[in-house]
């Protein structure tokens, strides 16, 4: 473990697959901040952290993590940075760690679309090569009901530009987001989008209620009837199997899931959906998620 002498405003988040990276954190908080499912910063009003102290912090973690490679650019949406304040952190960035290999952050479909062509080009040039996006569902009902502040569209628009400037993305949907009543629709809408943009990378993660039921169902904005495990098997198998897509790396490994899964939806769709039915059937009907102790 490293001794990071730097101040990170907590809490502080990162995909699993930014366990080995450098986090540079170059905004606080979410600048949407307003998804009803979404606690994680919560607690934080949002701010762009000024360049001078980026570039002091970039500095002294190129000289901790000297064999380090990735750099994840935090907090929430830190994408919606402009290029113009991206392309000099992403400068420096390079400038101090040398030989780079990714960049990352995460981002919302809208941070992509108001870039130009040729900044999302010169941005992947930098090193800016994966973007994670919580699209959590390609359902327009579900998305409104959660107030994600995007649609099909706007998604499909947003990680369509993206891909063709040469920046990867990686996609998350959350399993149970709508309850029992919009499951169906939720599964189908979203197999069509994943379907529609082909991520290089897809997880799934369980909807997680850190401060209960009612906190949860006070901001969304529905008809929100819990799903058992069971139930959420079923939904989760459902949108599997409408998926038809080219080499998109599966994962299921969040500390949500109560299925652990893993591979690429091209080879291993019949596997993984074998695993689902196997959870299906030893699973009692009986039986809901508990509140998990991450948050
Ligand atoms: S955009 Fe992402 S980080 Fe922001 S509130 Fe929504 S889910 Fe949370």
């Amino acid at each position: 473990m490293f001794f990071v002498p730097i101040q990170y405003n907590e809490p502080i988040f990162r995909p699993p697959g930014e366990a080995q990276s450098a986090i540079l954190q170059v905004t606080i908080g979410c600048s949407w901040n307003k998804c009803a499912f979404c606690e994680m910063y919560t607690s934080k009003k949002f701010s762009t952290r000024p360049f001078e102290q980026i570039k002091s912090d970039i500095e002294k973690l190129a000289k901790i993590y000297s064999g380090v490679r990735k750099v994840f650019l935090a907090d929430g949406d830190a994408f919606v940075l402009s290029a113009n304040k991206l392309i000099p952190i992403l400068e420096e960035i390079n400038n101090q760690f040398g030989k780079i290999q990714r960049i990352s952050s995460y981002a919302l479909p809208k941070d992509i679309i108001t870039k130009s062509n040729d900044e999302l080009i010169q941005l992947k040039n930098l090193g800016l090569k994966l973007l994670y996006i919580g699209i959590e569902s390609g359902d327009d009902k579900l998305l409104q009901l959660i107030n994600k502040g995007e649609t099909f569209k706007s998604t499909v628009e947003g990680i369509t530009k993206a891909h063709n400037a040469g920046i990867e993305t990686s996609i998350m949907i959350i399993n149970g987001l709508g309850g029992r009543k919009y499951s169906h629709q939720h599964a189908i809408r979203s197999a069509e989008i994943i379907n529609q943009i082909n991520p290089k990378f897809l997880s799934t993660l369980t909807l997680s209620m850190p401060f209960g039921l009612d906190h949860f169902e006070s901001r969304f904005s529905g008809d929100y009837q819990q799903q058992s495990i069971k139930e959420l098997f079923e939904e989760l198998k459902l949108f599997i199997e409408n998926l038809n897509v080219n080499n998109v790396i599966y994962r299921s490994d969040h500390v949500s899931n109560n299925l652990i899964l893993k591979g690429n939806l091209s080879k291993d769709k019949a596997l993984l959906l074998n695993q689902i039915d196997e959870a299906i059937r030893n699973t009692p009907a009986n039986l809901f998620p508990e509140t998990p102790a991450f948050l």
